[in-house]
């Protein structure tokens, strides 16, 4: 076989893949439902509208990859919106957010602060799809995603936003600091909605960050700060 035949087997082979993915998320999953999901204003966007676009979206090259996108789940106008980096693969196979060993930790986590994903918690990423082996999300694969988030952000409007790790927590401000100096203080977040998305309120939403589940796995020393910043942000829901 030649070089050239290889490289055509090669592109073949992803395309092949890339519509058999495709076919079967259609086939296990529609995109979720929410219930008491009200649009913002009347006919306006729903988390519904947007975790349908999600499904459909192509805008950057994860989309070839993954198996299921996961625009998030939770409850309708939550008390915490939680935003983690992106999906792994037990996330990619079940189209839900944090739902690995990681995610039953972060359950733990906001549960120690009366937080949960069922009554008072929506949680998402700051992209939809997973990156191959774990990676970071490139920034142009951030860009291209952030409008779903803002429009999420408006039609949610949470009370607090809680960044899980150093690239939520980077991307929501917009910075290159780490996550050591970042979590643990509030910040004021301004939504940025996306032009098309008429934002007649921009309403400043408090923001803390602390460490990824995944990184207090690797490193239990980090539990403590992190349980510390919980209990900054129950403080602050309280008073
Ligand atoms: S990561 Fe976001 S922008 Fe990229 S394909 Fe998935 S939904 Fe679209």
């Amino acid at each position: 076989m030649t070089a050239e035949d290889k490289t055509r087997l090669a592109l073949l082979l992803d395309t092949a893949g890339a519509f058999l993915r495709d076919c079967h998320w259609r086939e296990r999953k529609a995109p979720p439902v929410f219930e008491d999901d009200v649009p913002a204003e009347p006919g306006g966007d729903s988390l519904e509208t947007i975790a349908v676009e999600i499904h459909e979206c192509r805008a950057c090259g994860l989309c070839g990859l993954r198996i299921l996108p996961v625009p998030g789940e939770g409850v309708p106008q939550p008390r915490v919106l939680v935003i983690g980096e992106a999906p792994g693969s037990e996330e990619d196979e079940r189209g839900k957010p944090f739902v690995g060993v990681a995610g039953h930790l972060l359950d733990r986590m906001l549960a120690s602060v009366n937080l949960s994903r069922t009554t008072n918690c929506f949680i998402t990423n700051t992209v939809k799809c997973r990156p191959p082996g774990n990676r970071d999300p490139s920034p142009e694969e951030t860009a291209s995603c952030a409008p779903f988030l803002a429009r999420q952000i408006r039609v949610l409007r949470p009370a607090y936003i809680l960044c899980m790790g150093r690239i939520a927590a980077q991307t929501m401000l917009r910075t290159g600091e780490g996550i050591g100096r970042l979590r643990g203080k509030f910040f004021d977040y301004t939504p940025e909605y996306p032009p098309d998305n008429n934002a007649a309120i921009a309403p400043v939403i408090p923001l803390i960050a602390t460490y990824h589940p995944s990184a207090l796995l690797r490193d239990a020393e980090l539990k403590r700060p992190a349980w510390e910043d919980l209990k900054k942000l129950l403080a602050r829901i309280q008073t």
